[in-house]
């Protein structure tokens, strides 16, 4: 394709994306297809001989669409919102056409400079302490997943308490390693001899080690304590899915006796399955009572919320955490891939996970950012665009508004379930997500769930919450307004009704 090609298609992909969003409530939200329904209608090989864009581009329609989620549907209430706008989908149109591949300030300043420009605009958009600016000793980075931020912060915690615990462990007075010596000066990194004799001193002290996190915590958490070879201790939250500090100090003093060495505690503000808030004000000083401890604070969804000055009594106690993480490409109108994460301390984050080989090397690395040692992969994309554009085309006003609008709307949601007597509401509704089941058991919930997904007119999803089987009921649509949640309570109370005449409560 050249670039005559491409004005002409991509001025067709802009109208059919137009057409595509401005009509997605026309279609239904679930598609109707089964397991494996492509590989029939493609060919089992790429083609030899280039296909036609007319020919590629009629398969979208015909064969791809039917496969789709609707996440931008009205009716699409499952999950948390999967962030998207025009000037997102512009952001990444350029970043694709500029193709830089920013790993470190050198290999394209401008990824580099925005992407600490932007995050310290959001930052302070959410009133993150001052510490998590690049202004201070901290700085924001912006990675693909909330996963990634939890990951990486947690390998960061497990380098810094390894190395405590071997100094700790090095007779009084003993020199310290070059290795510790170049960590301790400036995060450096050891030639490769060096990182051999380290990693194997290093396991002998994971044993040790263990994270902590509620039974409510994303299971990205889980997931990243076994990449770490880490115990994690699971705690059991207050009957508002709420971890409390007395819980969590008593699991690490626990802990402590037994001769373990507690290094990592992952909270959350907005958990998946009920939007519930840990108490930060507890577990702030609970955590302090133990050196070196690293504090998360996973704000994958909620955290966008704090944008709004009057949701800010949500993140109270923040001024403990060491590291916060919110996804934009949820709740802020970013797409996918948008993970932002603050850290207070930038040497803390980048002594673990900094390796530098010569062709990585450039002349400014002592007064640049290279964000290559804050993450995992090498290579990154310019995800600062998307951002930097929502940030500015819509005004830091323009996303209060859209998030109060949400909140509004899970509110009318809510007063509507604890109308009919039918249902229940099982959460506290703080931002746009309302728990709710029918009065009855977990198996008929089910079956509602069913129907109502079967239908293609509503999408939703179930969690668990404090036992009971319930349905999650997310606002999610930029424009999401009331008449969308009368259509939904329409479509849910009409299953209620036929289901319950056929299974009486
Ligand atoms: N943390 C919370 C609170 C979440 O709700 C989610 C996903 O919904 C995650 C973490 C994982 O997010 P990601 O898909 O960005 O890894």
């Amino acid at each position: 394709m050249d670039a005559a090609e491409f004005r002409v298609r991509g001025q067709e992909m802009v109208e059919y994306i137009c057409n595509y969003l401005e009509g997605v409530g026309k279609r239904r939200v679930t598609p109707d297809v089964e397991p494996g329904y492509l590989r029939p209608l493609l060919p089992e090989e790429a083609p030899q001989q280039a296909d036609s864009w007319d020919q590629i581009f009629a398969d979208v329609e015909s064969k791809i669409m039917p496969g789709i989620t609707h996440w931008q549907h009205p009716q699409f209430h499952a999950y948390f919102p999967s962030g998207n706008s025009y000037p997102s989908i512009l952001g990444d149109m350029l970043s694709d056409a500029i193709g830089c591949i920013g790993f470190s300030w050198a290999a394209s300043p401008a990824c580099t400079e925005l992407e600490t420009i932007v995050t310290d605009w959001f930052g302070k958009a959410l009133g993150l302490p001052e510490d998590f600016l690049s202004t201070g000793s901290g700085g924001g980075v912006i990675q693909g997943s909330a996963s990634e931020c939890i990951l990486v912060c947690m390998l960061a915690a497990r380098a810094h308490a390894i190395r405590q615990l071997r100094r700790a462990a090095r007779p009084p007075g003993s020199p310290t390693t070059t290795a510790e010596a170049l960590l301790e000066e400036d995060g450096a990194l050891l030639d490769d001899e060096q990182v051999g004799e380290e990693t194997a001193t290093d396991s002998t002290y994971l044993p040790k080690l263990v994270a902590y996190c509620s039974k409510e915590s994303h299971s990205c958490v889980e997931k990243a304590a076994r990449i770490a070879l880490v115990r994690l201790r699971i705690l059991e939250p207050d009957e508002h899915s709420a971890l409390r500090g007395a819980t969590l100090a008593k699991a690490m003093e626990d802990d402590v006796r037994r001769g373990l060495v507690p290094f990592f505690v992952s909270t959350t503000l907005g958990t998946t399955s009920c939007c519930s808030f840990d108490n930060l004000v507890e577990i702030g000083p609970a955590v302090r009572r133990h050196a070196d401890v690293w504090l998360h604070v996973d704000g994958a969804y909620a955290g966008n919320g704090f944008i709004c000055p009057e949701l800010r009594e949500h993140m109270q106690g923040i001024q403990y955490a060491d590291s916060f993480n919110t996804n934009p490409n949820k709740w802020l109108l970013t797409s996918f891939d948008c993970s932002t994460l603050w850290v207070r301390d930038r040497r803390r984050l980048t002594a673990g996970l900094i390796v530098d080989p010569l062709y990585l090397q450039h002349s400014n690395m002592d007064e640049t950012i290279d964000y290559r040692h804050w993450g995992i992969p090498l290579s990154r994309r310019f995800r600062a665009l998307k951002l930097w554009f929502v940030l500015r085309r819509y005004g830091i006003q323009g996303l209060q508004k859209y998030v109060r609008n949400h909140i509004r709307l899970a509110k009318s949601f809510e007063a509507l379930v604890r109308d009919d007597h039918r249902f229940e509401v099982c959460n506290d509704v703080k931002l746009g997500l309302v728990c709710f089941r029918l009065r009855g058991t977990d198996r008929l919930n089910q079956q509602l769930l069913a129907t109502i997904n079967a239908s293609g007119k509503l999408h939703m999803i179930p969690s668990m919450v404090r036992g009971k089987y319930v349905i999650r009921f997310c606002v999610v649509s930029e424009s999401a307004c009331a008449a969308d949640i009368e259509h939904a309570w329409e479509v849910i109370s009409e299953h209620a009704t036929d289901l319950l005449d056929e299974v009486p409560l």
